[in-house]
């Protein structure tokens, strides 16, 4: 457990303890055990319910972003090894999947969703090791997530036709599913589950830098006695992703990922026939009006851009603060961001974790250059980093404007951007005022305030007085250059169905 040295003093003077409460050397490390996990020295591919090598014989390193240790070597699929994936999967598909009773597929769903639970603490610690996240989030939101959403769709998967009513559902076929490294395990149940609840069979990559969880899905997935073909998981980078794009047996591309490689894969797949589904970047705004709760607004505030790093497609990462509480705001906000605790994901008091690679850190590290340079006054806590491994204290802009780039371009780390605002019409339209449309924050007293902003800014999901809540039940998604479609809900099932 967590442990403050310096009570006597905190409890002397409260301002003082404020101040001090979180400092990082305050605690004593409380890391989670990694004694319990067993991974491979060597994975291979995930293809027709066996373990095959590649053909090629290509191996890449996953490495911990934290420690920079070798976790495991992992197969790379090339363009032959993803044609075989295909072939299981269109095999399984016609001959055992589209075939067998949807109550029975609901119980292969069920399965998977209760051995997630049972090795949700191995899951949670190889979540944090390999992608970099503090295990509190790993434990309490990514893996608990993953695990509801394959029991939320395995419950629709023979109440198909209640949830279109009127139209007669069919599956489509053989999804192929590319997922980016910020989410690894939560983004392939949000593109494994509905897939198989309505039918169809899937070719899943996740991103080079985070394979490992998905294999060990692979694993859960044998486990279950999910049927061979079902779900194939191929690893490797880019150019496996693009065979999966360009493959001609696949029916729907799921992809979640950057707008940039986004729209390569529209450009891919016009004119195919292929069903498509992006969920891309976002700049997402939360805007605190006056009237707010402050100290509710700034923890939500804190929690939308550091929570992951930052590396959350929906991070709060510009923030609208209403003239007369901008600066109690900026106040507590810095405040708040001194007790944060950046270093070892795997320590329970960890509250911003490990970059997730070397090359984002150089992004993002050139985004703060950019952002002084642009004009902007930059903040960061005296907090300490671990000298080794992939790090970014968490970072403020004062004074930012609307032409900045650290305000237009997704930046995916741990860096606001802070802008004042005097009215409603004003905040709306500097909001709007970016090529994305995923997520937005309203915190405000005010009922009416709340619906009026909801309806007037363009994004997919608007929170009001919270922040980067999730649930299976409800759909996410964006428009413009934030992508098209809808994961989670009833709404998730329509990119996997025909309608008829
Ligand atoms: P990315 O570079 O677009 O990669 C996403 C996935 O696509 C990875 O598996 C990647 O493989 C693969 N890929 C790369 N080039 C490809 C190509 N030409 N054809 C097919 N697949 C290809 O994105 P990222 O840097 O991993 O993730 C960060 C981005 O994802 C951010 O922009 C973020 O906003 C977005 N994101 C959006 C959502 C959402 O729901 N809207 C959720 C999470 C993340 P490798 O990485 O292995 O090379
Ligand atoms: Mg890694």
């Amino acid at each position: 457990m967590a442990k403050k040295q310096d009570k006597k003093h905190a409890d002397s003077a409260s301002d003082k303890a404020i101040l001090d409460f979180g400092k990082a050397q305050n605690y004593t490390p409380a890391p989670e055990s990694t004694g319990h996990i067993r991974l491979k020295k060597q994975y291979e591919l995930f293809i027709n319910g066996t373990w095959v090598k590649p053909s090629k014989g290509v191996y890449f390193d996953s490495v911990s972003p934290s420690t920079e240790q070798v976790l495991a070597r992992v197969a790379e699929a090339g363009a032959e090894d993803v044609d075989k994936a295909v072939k299981a999967a269109r095999k399984a598909y016609t001959e055992v999947w589209s075939k067998m009773p949807a109550r029975e597929r609901g119980k292969y769903i069920f399965r998977i969703a209760r051995i997630i639970q049972e090795r949700a603490r191995e899951l949670a610690v190889i979540e944090s090791m390999d992608g970099g996240k503090p295990i509190r989030e790993s434990r309490d939101v990514d893996v608990p997530l993953a695990a509801n959403h394959f029991f939320y769709y395995a419950g629709w998967a023979d109440k198909l036709e209640y949830a279109f009513p009127g139209k007669t559902p069919e599956s489509l076929g053989v999804a192929g599913q590319i997922i980016p490294w910020n989410f690894p395990l939560l983004m392939a149940a949000w593109k494994i589950a509905p897939a198989l609840a309505c039918g169809n069979t899937v070719v899943l990559k996740p991103a080079e830098t985070t394979s490992l969880t998905a294999l060990k899905l692979a694993e859960i997935i044998e486990e279950s006695g999910l049927p061979a073909g079902v779900v194939n998981i191929v690893t490797g980078a880019g150019a496996t992703g693009a065979a999966i794009v360009n493959h001609p047996d696949i029916d729907k591309i799921a992809f979640t990922g950057s707008t940039e490689v986004g729209k390569i894969i529209q450009k891919a797949i016009a004119g195919t026939g292929k069903k498509l589904t992006l969920e891309l970047g976002g700049k997402a705004a939360n805007i605190i009006f006056e009237d707010a709760a402050l100290d509710q607004a700034v923890e939500g505030i804190v929690n939308g851009i550091f929570f992951n790093q930052g590396h959350v497609c929906c991070a709060g990462s510009r923030l609208f603060v209403q003239e007369g509480v901008a600066e109690k705001v900026i106040r507590k906000l810095t405040d708040r961001m001194a007790s944060l605790i950046v270093g070892d994901p795997l320590d329970k008091n960890t509250d911003v974790g490990a970059i997730n690679s070397a090359e984002q850190l150089k992004k993002i590290q050139e985004y703060l250059k950019i952002g002084v340079a642009e004009g902007a006054e930059i903040y960061q806590p005296t907090c300490s980093i671990p000298t080794k491994g992939n790090f970014c204290k968490p970072t403020l802009f004062l004074h930012a404007s609307q032409s900045h780039r650290i305000v237009q371009e997704e930046i995916f780390g741990p860096v606001l951007a802070i802008q004042t605002f005097r009215t409603v019409e004003e905040v709306i339209e500097k909001a709007n005022n970016t090529p994305y449309g995923l997520s937005a924050g309203v915190w405000t007293d005010k009922g009416s305030k709340i619906f009026n902003l909801t309806s007037k800014l363009k994004a997919g999901v608007v929170w009001a007085n919270t922040y980067n809540k999730f649930d299976p039940t409800a759909p996410f998604g964006g428009y413009r250059e934030s992508g098209f479609g809808r994961e989670g809900g009833l709404h998730g099932l329509l990119p996997y169905l025909k309608l008829s």
